[in-house]
């Protein structure tokens, strides 16, 4: 029978396929005693579950290639430690189940890891994973991580971490559906990078039994579970409807009567330069560039893979204006060999600048391999720091950029509200500001991000946030500088002729939604903007804000 759930549509599209979940941690095998008899069985069951998951990572590790194979060798060799085996052989014999055995035998080897010094006690996640790999196997259950699967499918998952989807085929996954997050979490970035349709705060999403059809429309936020002939078809044409309507829009972003607003992309590394091209990105708007840190837990990548890396995005958009972010580490993004391991409130700990500000060597690297990069090529490059609380903050970067030999604009990102607040004395420093409104709202609601219960406060139509880019792009203006949106808040069609009616600059967002907001803008003149913000700033909540722009917009 046909249900319909609803949750927040943060990635435009819909999607019709297969529940797969995302694997999540093993349970503890309950500890029951097996009669003598079934030892040998069960000894050939714990063989087999380990030499499956052994085959499994090294095939894995030969799919990815460079470091992730290694680190996927390293696991393989680590299921078939011989004494591991010996130990897990002598558990069962002694009355364990397969998969209790290997639970406690893991868990002894764990011990011995932890305290055998830096170096190995670094791989106790690893040898966990590997653990819990095998006991899913014993116990039947979804493997941890990105489900295994020739045949494309939905992804369901509690949430999502960047970490989490290193490994994802994007040519597997047709859309993503997940319990928690909201329009700001990296579910939901992650789904507009790689264009697939994506439904946040379901609640319910993780009952959905394995290999259910559902319907994901990332538009309205509604899932089907098993939906008829007639609501696909319905759907699918929908769809291609928006998609063709959307494909006649071409050209640099502007509203009716022309006032411009270039329209920029947010990537993740060199991988995302295609879509962004295709999309007609007028440029880079965010390069998120933490994401060349995931590889390594230990270190940073060395100046001569950032200078790689750097040099492809750059060499992309001759003539066009790439903003790179450094460093964003911390909370939602925690780096092993940077973020500290002990605080209590990691949002508002050390992140983010502060985080470079107290490791000089590592922001130094990086501003290095930017400079050198930018060596030679025509483009317009922009570096900007994450997480500026004031002008203090802006200072040690504009000086930290300067030091560097960077020959580039340096900017402030506005995530706090204190820099939106005193943003004027910001602009002292720097030359730019982006504002960061997927943090801005984290730090203005005291909403956590990832926290799908708090996702009303996350909505970044709330008047409150509407309020604080006002003063960021009014502050810009009366300096004569420039002030752009970068947080997801930029790819919302609606909103992003409120952003430009408030006085923002540019907009960034993931590929996928650069046609959505091109079209959206190009059908109000800026005098109906400015008016849609007006309206939207009145209002008293995100929904009415919301309704009183879509009022003016359409000429209501
Ligand atoms: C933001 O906070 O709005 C932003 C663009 O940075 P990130 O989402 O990477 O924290
Ligand atoms: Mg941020």
């Amino acid at each position: 029978m046909e249900t319909t759930l609803r949750g927040v549509g943060v990635s435009h599209g819909v999607a019709i396929g297969e529940v797969r979940h995302m694997g999540t941690a093993v349970l503890e095998p309950p500890a029951k005693q097996i009669p003598a008899e079934d030892a040998e069985r069960e000894q050939g069951r714990a063989r087999k579950a380990v030499e499956a998951v052994a085959a499994d990572l090294t095939a894995r590790g030969n799919l990815a290639g460079g470091e992730a194979q290694a680190v996927l060798e390293a696991q393989a060799m680590m299921a078939q430690d011989p004494e591991l085996l010996v130990d897990v052989d002598r558990r069962i014999a002694v009355g364990s189940t397969a998969e209790r055995a290997v639970y406690d035998a893991f868990a002894a080897y764990r011990e011995l890891l932890a305290n055998a010094g830096e170096y190995l006690a670094g791989r106790v996640a690893d040898l966990d994973d590997v653990r819990n790999r095998i006991v899913a196997r014993l116990l039947g259950v979804p493997m941890p991580g990105v489900p295994d699967s020739d045949e494309p499918y939905v992804l369901v998952a509690r949430d999502l971490a960047p970490a989490d989807t290193a490994l994802l085929d994007p040519t597997l996954v047709l859309g993503f559906v997940t319990e928690e997050g909201g329009p700001t979490s990296h579910s939901a970035i992650l789904a507009r990078a790689l264009g697939v349709p994506a439904v946040v705060a379901l609640p319910g999403a993780s009952e959905l039994a394995e290999g259910t059809l559902i319907a994901v429309d990332g538009s309205t936020g509604e899932v089907f579970v098993n939906p008829d002939e007639e609501k696909k078809a319905q759907l699918e044409a929908a769809a291609a409807e928006r998609k063709a309507a959307l494909a006649a829009s071409t050209g640099p972003g502007a509203t009716a009567d022309g006032h411009k607003v270039p329209l920029l992309a947010n990537i993740g590394g060199p991988a995302d330069v295609a879509a962004a091209v295709e999309a007609g990105a007028e440029g880079v708007g965010l390069f998120r560039t933490e994401f060349l840190f995931l590889d390594d837990s230990k270190n940073a990548p060395s100046e001569e893979k950032q200078f790689t890396a750097y040099r492809q995005v750059l060499e992309a958009f001759p003539e066009g204006r790439v903003v790179v972010r450094v460093l964003d580490a911390g909370a939602d993004k925690p780096l092993d060999f940077l973020t500290p391991a002990d605080e209590p409130n990691p949002a508002l700990g050390v992140r983010g600048l502060r985080t470079l500000l107290d490791h000089p060597e590592v922001l130094r690297t990086q501003l290095t391999a930017l400079a050198k990069a930018a060596e030679g090529l025509p483009v317009y490059l922009e570096v900007m720091a994450p997480m500026v609380a004031d002008r203090a903050d802006a200072r040690a970067f504009a000086q930290a950029c300067r030091e560097a030999g960077l020959r580039a604009k340096f900017g402030a990102m506005v995530e706090i509200p204190s820099a939106a607040l005193r943003a004027r004395s910001v602009l002292q420093e720097v030359e730019f500001l982006s504002l960061g409104t997927n943090d801005l709202a984290q730090y203005t609601f005291a909403a956590d991000r990832q926290v799908g219960a708090v996702s009303r406060l996350q909505d970044p139509w709330q008047p409150a946030l509407l309020d604080l880019v006002a003063l960021s792009a009014e502050a810009a203006k009366a300096e004569g500088k420039s002030c752009g949106v970068c947080g997801e808040a930029a790819s919302d069609p609606l909103l992003a002729c409120v952003l430009t009616g408030l006085g923002v600059t540019s907009l960034s967002m993931g590929a996928a939604s650069i046609p959505y907001v091109r079209a959206s803008l190009a059908k109000a003149t800026l005098a109906q903007c400015e008016r849609a913000a007006a309206a939207a700033r009145a209002a008293d909540s995100a929904e009415d804000a919301r309704a009183a722009a879509q009022a003016v917009l359409s000429g209501e």
